[in-house]
């Protein structure tokens, strides 16, 4: 599989058993999106939605995802931005930044499940505007 640069939406329920290349599945019951990495090397990404994860945006025709998807997990190390259904490449992270997301991704998440309420207006603003 090649590269795609665009990742079309579509609404389901539940993902299918065998994601399609260049596809964002998006399923409002379980507040999750779905693609295989844009880079094409096969994985499955998963985005769960959620104040402290990941917040879509759906202009009617296309998908924007917030904040960037950087799959370190990953072997390819991908790192893009999902808007308006576009994928657009961001630079890799260092190993240091990677860590650095790591402990902030986790500390956010710890947060909004420790008080299951929005978080101050400033981390608010920062995860809008990243
Ligand atoms: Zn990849």
């Amino acid at each position: 599989m090649t590269a795609v640069a665009f990742l079309r939406p579509e609404f389901v329920e539940s993902f299918p058993p065998e994601m399609t290349h260049g596809v964002l599945y998006v399923s409002i019951p379980y507040a999750t999106c779905g693609h295989l990495c844009a880079c094409g090397c096969g994985q499955e990404i998963v985005t769960p939605l959620s104040p402290a994860q990941w917040a879509l945006t759906y202009d009617g025709q296309n998908v924007s995802l917030r904040p960037s998807i950087g799959n370190w997990g990953l072997p390819c190390y991908s790192h893009y931005w999902i808007k308006e259904g576009a994928v657009r490449w961001s630079r890799r992270y260092t190993a240091d930044e990677i860590a650095d997301n790591r402990a902030r991704d986790r500390r956010d998440l710890r947060e909004h499940l420790d008080q299951d309420r929005p978080g101050p207006i400033s981390k608010m603003i920062r995860r809008l505007w990243p």
